[in-house]
């Protein structure tokens, strides 16, 4: 069974030819769509290559159950959601944590 414990294992599998087939496969899948956003009745996108700029990328492929703790799962289109930036974060828990404060939802209308 292969790991994916270290960062260096982790790089080596998303720089392989097999994940970026499976990648290619949910994005198409996902209709290149945030699942998250999608819920939310919202459609977020990656952004357009301009000419000459570097491209913004908004969309992550993500692993519902992570390969550091479910390697036998690295390789399942099953297991993978597309997700915007934001959405891979919170997911992450890189956004929830860092402040108690929720400052999307808490306002009162
Ligand atoms: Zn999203």
């Amino acid at each position: 069974m292969t790991e994916y414990k270290t960062e260096a294992q982790k790089k080596k599998f998303y720089r392989s030819g097999d994940w970026e087939t499976l990648r290619q496969q949910a994005l198409v899948r996902d209709n290149f769509e945030c699942q998250w956003c999608k819920k939310e009745g919202k459609v977020t996108v990656d952004s357009i290559k301009e000419e000459g700029k570097r491209k913004d990328i908004v969309l992550n492929v993500d692993h519902k159950y992570g390969i550091e703790n479910y390697p036998q799962l690295a390789l399942v289109l099953n297991n993978l959601e597309t997700l915007c930036v934001y959405h891979h974060n919170v997911k992450e828990g890189r956004v929830f944590g860092q402040t108690k404060k929720k400052k999307w939802d808490d306002e009162k209308w």
